[in-house]
């Protein structure tokens, strides 16, 4: 499951656990991206930091024996194409039947991406459902790509940043030791905490 993962918050972790139940996956790889291609270029935000986001996949992940997470795109460094992150995936367990999890947003823009036909080959797509978004692979090759309903959890990572940015909770949005990491790493904030001084 590749994700800018800026941060990590539940709506991820339900639809891994349920891709994982019903196609019998024995693990999940998260893989934060180097730079996301969809979110370079001028109007876009500056990505947090690979280490950051890494590090809270990891921790969002920790408890769980069958996910894991990997650092290829982080480590090719610069902007992440899906068809790069597959191939290393790819020579990494070269004997796996290899899934690619996807949200139903994300899943509508595949056609735009990178060498779309190489894409099948080393992969079986499955896109879950996500609040606001229709399911459907229409223009894409209907063997190629499994539709699954989740339980629809209408969390997003933008949502939880501008959250934290206007000082609002995102207890039980993203797990415990994700919030606690962004409070520590001062992550999301418009400013630096304003400092209470009674002099
Ligand atoms: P952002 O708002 O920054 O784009 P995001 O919440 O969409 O963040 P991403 O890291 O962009 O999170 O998403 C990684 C993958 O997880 C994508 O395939 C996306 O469709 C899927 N996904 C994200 N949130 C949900 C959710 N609440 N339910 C189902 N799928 C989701
Ligand atoms: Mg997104």
């Amino acid at each position: 499951m590749g994700g800018t993962f800026d941060p990590i918050h539940h709506g991820h972790l339900v639809a891994a656990s349920e891709v994982a139940t019903e196609f019998d996956l024995d693990e999940v790889i998260f893989v934060p991206t180097g730079q996301p291609w969809m979110k370079t270029g001028p109007g876009h935000r500056a990505v947090t930091p690979a280490e950051h986001r890494y590090l809270m996949t990891v921790i969002a992940t920790a408890s769980n024996p069958s996910f894991t997470v990997s650092r290829v795109d982080i480590d090719r460094g610069g902007v992440t194409y899906t068809i790069d992150t597959l191939r290393d995936i790819r020579r990494l367990r070269p004997d796996a039947d290899l899934f690619f999890i996807t949200g139903a947003d994300a899943v509508a823009q595949i056609i735009e991406w990178k060498d779309v036909d190489e894409l099948w080959s080393l992969a079986h797509f499955v896109a879950v459902s996500r609040p606001g978004h229709d399911l459907t692979v229409s223009g894409l090759p209907a063997s190629e790509v499994s539709l699954l309903e989740v339980p629809a959890l209408a969390i997003s990572s933008t949502d939880c940043r501008s959250r934290v940015g206007r000082g609002s909770p995102v207890w039980y949005l993203v797990p415990d030791g994700v919030v606690q990491y962004i409070s520590k790493h001062h992550l999301y904030r418009a400013s630096e905490p304003v400092m209470n001084h009674t002099t």
